[in-house]
């Protein structure tokens, strides 16, 4: 029993059809099939869940598909909602079974769904939900039908034009006063009036009054591997792209030396950075940058400055390390900036090698690499040449999830 949800309308997806006229697929009947990287039957539910005024949600679906189902619904939060029972061998006889499913709930109200219809969306729903409120016993969904509607003979010849203006294309979730469909429902199947393919019709042919609101072009029913394919395409066009940017900061300490290695390029100079590793301090802040976009932790965590096999290392082998967890997660790095600070040496004359080596790193185009530098104004530790600080930003495109 739901307990602590507002409203009492019970929702029924219908999920129990084998499809056939999308065709076979490994990944099963067409409410199993993946759009936008997700099965259509968890686009459907996930609407139903998070509309504030479904009570209880019953999916009904074949037997052969509990797996599917469950695969379809695991990364579902507030699955634990969905009551899953099989069907029947007609969509009515389905119906049905969701119905019963829903007796001891105590709703007042059922909404009834194709699961193949994911793009429904919570304004239609509100506009049904608005009519059920108001005493309506059975709510249709349904838009003017657009298209000049003809009958033709079996020869495929025209033999009329149907008036087109008082013709509705139905969709769903049809709705209804709970009751009243289970008992019409009840009533058809004892008298074995087992023919129907919506639930409006069986309000009709009970003698109930179907109120007609206005549906959404949107809500389609996907029914063929061609309708499939465009729900695939506009989820894919319509999802935001996941483009991360990470941020990194490394200070190294100067000593007297005879040069620094910044960016990979050693420069002769009358000092050095202390380190454990080369103490490339530019290397070590994108490091930082690229692993901040996957969530992997700071250089420190990859290499720990206690473990002697880092010693005079070469920082490009932490920027490689950095770039191939960033491509494993699934990452495209889109581009490297690196800001020097630092008095001394001169950087401007070394830029371009500087942007070569991380291209050559990185195995990224030049353009996508920059290294800019500044001095400290003379002030700080920057300014009295104490040591050397780098600033990086990366930004990082990851695939949608799949
Ligand atoms: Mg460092």
């Amino acid at each position: 029993m739901e307990q602590g949800r507002s409203g009492s309308i019970g929702v029924v997806v219908v999920a129990a059809g084998r499809g056939e006229r999308a065709g076979a697929s490994v990944e099963g009947p067409k409410q199993y099939r993946r759009i936008g990287g997700k099965p259509v039957i968890s686009h459907t539910l996930r609407l139903f869940l998070d509309w504030p005024k479904s009570g209880p949600i019953v999916v009904v679906i074949h037997p052969d598909d509990r797996q599917l189902l469950d695969a379809a619904v695991a990364s579902l939060q507030e699955r634990e909602r969905l009551i899953v029972v099989t069907g029947g061998a007609t969509r009515q006889a389905s119906v049905r079974n969701g119905l019963h499913a829903l007796q001891d709930h105590g709703i007042d109200h059922v909404m009834i769904h194709d699961g193949v219809r994911p793009f429904v969306d919570a304004p239609l729903l509100e506009r049904i939900a608005t009519e059920l409120a108001a005493g309506k016993k059975a709510v249709l969904p349904a838009l003017p039908v657009s298209d000049t509607i003809k009958r033709a003979d079996a020869f495929g010849v025209v033999t009329a034009t149907v008036p087109r203006k008082d013709l509705f294309a139905a969709q769903t979730p049809q709705s209804f006063h709970y009751a009243t469909i289970l008992a019409a429902h009840e009533r058809a199947a004892e008298m074995q009036a087992m023919d129907f393919t919506d639930d409006a019709s069986i309000a009709e042919w009970a003698g109930i009054p179907v109120h007609v609101v206005e549906g959404s072009i949107d809500n389609v029913k996907l029914t063929v591997q061609r309708d499939i394919a465009m729900a695939d395409e506009k989820l894919r066009g319509s999802a935001l792209p996941d483009v991360r940017t990470g941020n990194g900061y490394d200070v190294h300490q100067l000593e007297p030396g005879d040069g620094v290695t910044l960016c990979g390029i050693f420069i002769p100079h009358d000092q050095k950075l202390k380190g454990h590793s080369d103490a490339d301090v530019a290397l070590h802040a994108l490091t930082d940058a690229l692993l901040a976009t996957c969530g992997a932790g700071d250089i420190g965590d990859h290499f720990p400055p206690s473990d002697m096999q880092w010693k005079g290392a070469p920082s490009r082998i932490f920027l490689e390390h950095a770039a191939k967890l960033v491509r494993g997660a699934g990452g495209t790095i889109m581009n490297a900036d690196i800001s020097l600070i630092a008095e001394e040496p001169k950087i401007g004359p070394h830029r371009q090698a500087m942007r070569e080596k991380l291209a050559e790193i990185l195995d990224l185009s030049l353009d996508r690499c920059s290294v800019k530098a500044t001095t400290n104004e003379k002030i700080g530790f920057v300014g009295r040449r104490e040591g050397i600080a780098a600033i990086a930003t990366a930004t990082v495109v990851f695939r949608g999830t799949d």
